[in-house]
């Protein structure tokens, strides 16, 4: 993509070969002012798909008449409901079924797995995270390190080096060769919150097991975004939300992979509760728990229905389009923003996100390359003129267009506009 055609025709002309373009009408446009927004913001909360409001009003019809009924003799039964999305999330993170499970939201469930997995020893006790990590999990790590004894020393943060913007998948690999023998648990993001940077996954878990780490992934932002191997690639445990890609809607249940190997582990412990017990004899009551065999055995609770429902809708918009077709959109999508953004937009503004497509998911982080004051203000701007992105303090925006809702003739736009308000 470097001939230079910037016209608003070719972006039409790409919208027009889009095998995906029918799936923005699934989705509910967001227009306060009447006109839809172009609404980049999928990376912090998906649009609603039109079924959400759907699936969950039967579930709300099926309360009204069936009362606790519905546990049992709903179209869609409650008891088996979070089962329903098992399949979808399996294909999602490329898992067996066994090895997913819908449960709570993402900070819950890090903390639910690093009670399993995060198992220190005075020699091995330390916990390999980013610098820059989503603070939610830097404050759950630290707080796992205290509930243990220990306290930030035991804390390893790799970051960026200096005047660059990504970390290097070198400097992870030199962290674990150096202090792997003292790592008990490395947490790492399949997809930087701020930078937009894909990890490595399938490297950097197969050189923590090379030194012995528990290795967990957060893919707050790669569920729904970028495609996962997680069985194959090894990994011991990974939490999601469902809010963001996956357009689950605000509060969404999320969810939690543990791989098969450590299904069977009865020696691992666990905060345990009724909905990890083996579902055939839950409702006898049993004193003794007998865990089920696999992610579910993480369960504590009953699953909420009514923040499942609109999950179920929206996975099956995912089933339907299929990863490799989203992928391949969302790669082009992208690149045709980034390039836009450099042949256009020259000098204009400073990319963070890596260039390589296999190194970054849907989003661009970028900075506008004006002082900060007139850069917020032309955030800003855009956003009153209806391009929805975002802004991260002290001066990143970060753009998603994503594959299921966005356009390039969007892309065009945002572009246009932003040069129109800079100019
Ligand atoms: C969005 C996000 C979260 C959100 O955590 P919740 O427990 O769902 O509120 C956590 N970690 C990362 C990396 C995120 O991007």
């Amino acid at each position: 993509m470097s001939n230079a055609d910037h016209s608003v025709g070719r972006a039409l002309d790409m919208d027009a070969q889009d095998s995906l373009a029918l799936y923005r009408s699934q989705f509910y446009l967001p227009a306060p002012n009447g006109e839809p927004q172009s609404y980049f913001c999928g990376h912090s909360l998906g649009l609603q798909p039109r079924w959400a409001r759907e699936y969950v009003l039967e579930e709300l019809r099926e309360w009204e008449t069936l009362g606790v009924e519905g546990h049992f003799r709903s179209a869609r039964p409650w008891l088996s409901y979070h089962e329903r999305l098992t399949p979808h999330l399996a294909l999602l993170v490329g898992a067996h079924p066994a090895e997913v499970v819908a449960m709570n939201s993402l900070t819950v469930n890090l903390h639910l797995l690093l009670a399993s997995f995060y198992r220190p020893t005075p020699e091995r006790h330390k916990v390999l995270i980013e610098r820059s990590a989503f603070p939610s999990d830097r404050y759950a790590v630290v707080s796992q390190l205290r509930w243990h004894g220990f306290d930030d020393s035991a804390l390893i943060e790799i970051g960026p080096r200096d005047g660059e913007s990504c970390l290097r998948e070198d400097d992870i690999a030199a962290a674990l060769d150096r202090d792997g023998p003292s790592i008990a648990a490395v947490l790492l993001p399949g997809v930087q919150y701020l930078t937009g940077q894909r990890f490595n996954l399938q490297q950097i878990a197969a050189l923590a097991k090379q030194k012995g780490c528990m290795v967990g992934f957060d893919l707050a932002h790669a569920i729904g975004n970028v495609p996962l191997d997680l069985h194959d690639w090894n990994a011991d445990f990974a939490v999601w939300c469902s809010y963001k890609y996956l357009n689950g809607g605000p509060g969404a249940i999320g969810g939690a992979f543990v791989h098969q190997r450590h299904h069977r582990d009865a020696s691992l412990p666990r905060l345990a509760g009724w909905w990890g017990h083996d579902a055939h004899s839950r409702f006898a009551m049993p004193d003794k728990y007998v865990p089920i065999a696999g992610a579910e055995a993480w369960q504590l609770s009953n699953p909420p229905i009514l923040a499942a429902a609109p999950l179920l809708a929206s996975l099956e918009l995912f089933a339907q389009a299929g990863i490799p077709a989203l992928r391949a959109k969302s790669i082009a999508l992208t690149a045709y923003l980034e390039q836009l953004l450099r042949e256009r937009a020259l000098n204009r503004t400073t990319l963070l996100t890596p260039s390589d497509q296999d190194a970054r998911g849907a989003q661009l982080s970028l900075r506008l390359n004006v002082e900060r004051q007139r850069a917020k203000s032309i955030y800003e701007q855009l956003a009153a003129r209806g391009f929805i992105c975002d802004w991260r303090e002290p001066d990143i925006m970060r753009i998603a267009p994503v594959p299921f809702y966005n356009t390039y003739k969007e892309v065009w736009l945002l572009v246009d506009s932003l040069l129109g308000i800079m100019n």
